[in-house]
């Protein structure tokens, strides 16, 4: 396998690099600079997305015809990279550019093309997925919110829950039951809903972190028409599956330089508790620690690179679950790994003097806890790899 890049790819590269340097503030990336979920975090998100919006890097994966780049699957890959190498913010509306626009190019009626993906490219409209449920997790087909067809309009009743940024959201991606006879995932449908409509409404939930990030969705009768239905009636399930593995599958070489930036920085972190604490036995087994570290991001920057070259579904699905599962569980480590390191200060958050680094390592530690379960939690992608990858049979 190859994993330097071509002659194209590396110009790519570097014009990404450049980007990156002309538009990210000064200083970013360093600890500190910025804790996610803070008001000064949201502000340089918001900035950096018109940023790439004015440079046609906002929806490079999209078809030419539909407004993107048409970039290749390296080339996202290569973007994706260089943007998590940077710690580059998350986009506000990752939801939008990465799982409602592929939908709607891909499934949407020529109407629906014309009238939502333009806001998306141009930062004017911002989109929330609604599809888990109280009881409806990793087991979505189990939903319940139903979506009632009457003439024109279908009229909606249910409860979403961990819809991340619905709060700032102008509209939902809703996966509702519109046929409740019928073996269950066969009556499920994609709705697309306004976030104004008389009967939306939402209860922020607080993270660990203590940032709010995501929240509880209700719909009372509400009412969308039926020209937001997308693809055919009953056909929701299929669209669903698309929109997951666009969300599982777009993580692989990014994690990976993500997690490449976490070890730069924990590596000076360990530099500097070392000249702080010189105990040569407590030193050799940290320094083995580092050192496996480096070598399962190695791993996972291999694995990404194969899944890049993955033609069969199954396997493609197998090595998308295979990062999430490795990428989840390795961060967490990592970061439980850095508050050890800082001993008693490790119980110090943001704001105190004696705090390591602002806070960035209780912070990022906390929110890393929900990364074995976002997209799809450990077990269920460890089941996949079983089925998909090893063609283990289903458990029941
Ligand atoms: C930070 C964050 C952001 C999120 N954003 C969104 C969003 O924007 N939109 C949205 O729709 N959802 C969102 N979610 C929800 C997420 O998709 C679900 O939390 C996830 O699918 C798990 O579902 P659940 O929480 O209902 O847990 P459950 O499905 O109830 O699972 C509970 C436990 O049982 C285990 N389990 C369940 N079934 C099996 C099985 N068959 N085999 C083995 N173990 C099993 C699970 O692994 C888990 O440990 C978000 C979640 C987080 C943490």
């Amino acid at each position: 396998m190859d994993l330097n890049d071509n002659l194209d790819e590396r110009a790519f590269r570097l014009a990404v690099r450049e980007f990156l340097d002309r538009n990210l503030p000064a200083g970013w990336g360093n600890p500190g600079y910025a804790l996610p979920g803070g008001d000064a975090y949201a502000a340089v998100a918001a900035d950096f997305q018109r940023r790439l919006s004015a440079a046609g890097l906002l929806c490079l994966s999209w078809p030419q015809k539909y407004g993107g780049a048409g970039a290749s699957t390296a080339q996202v890959a290569i973007f994706n990279e260089e943007l998590s190498r940077r710690q580059a913010p998350q986009l506000p509306n990752v939801a939008g550019v990465m799982l409602a626009g592929p939908v709607i190019y891909t499934f949407g009626s020529d109407e629906q093309k014309r009238r939502y993906l333009a806001p998306i490219r141009a930062c004017q409209e911002a989109w929330c997925q609604g599809f888990s449920e109280p009881g409806a997790g990793s087991d979505l087909a189990a939903l319940r919110t139903r979506a009632e067809l009457r003439g024109e309009r279908f009229i909606v009743n249910g409860q979403k829950v961990w819809t991340s940024f619905a709060h700032r959201a102008d509209w939902c991606m809703l996966l509702a039951r519109t046929d409740p006879s019928a073996p269950r995932h066969r009556g499920l449908s994609l709705l697309l809903v306004d976030m104004k409509s008389p009967g939306v409404e939402f209860r922020p939930l607080r993270h660990i972190t203590g940032a709010v990030e995501f929240n509880e969705l209700f719909f009372n009768d509400v009412e969308v028409p039926r020209r937001n239905l997308v693809g055919t009636i009953n056909s929701g399930w299929r669209i669903a599956m698309t929109t997951l593995m666009n969300e599982r599958g777009g993580t692989g070489m990014a994690a990976a330089a993500r997690l490449q930036s976490v070890y730069a920085i924990l590596t000076g972190l360990f530099r500097a508790i070392a000249e702080q604490n010189p105990n040569p036995a407590a030193g050799r087994i940290r320094r083995d620690q580092m050192a496996k570290f480096y070598i399962e991001i190695q791993s996972l920057r291999y694995t990404a690179r194969r899944k890049l070259m993955e033609t069969q579904d199954d396997a493609a699905a197998a090595a998308a679950s295979m990062i999430k599962v490795i990428w989840s569980e390795l961060s967490q480590r990592m970061h439980d790994f850095a508050l050890e390191l800082q001993g008693p200060a490790s119980q110090l958050i943001e704001g105190s003097a004696a705090t390591i680094q602002n806070g960035r390592w209780q912070f990022d530690f906390l929110r890393s806890r929900g990364n074995t379960i976002e997209m799809g939690t450990s077990e269920i992608h460890r089941n996949t790899i079983a089925q998909r990858g090893l063609g283990l049979p289903r458990s029941r």
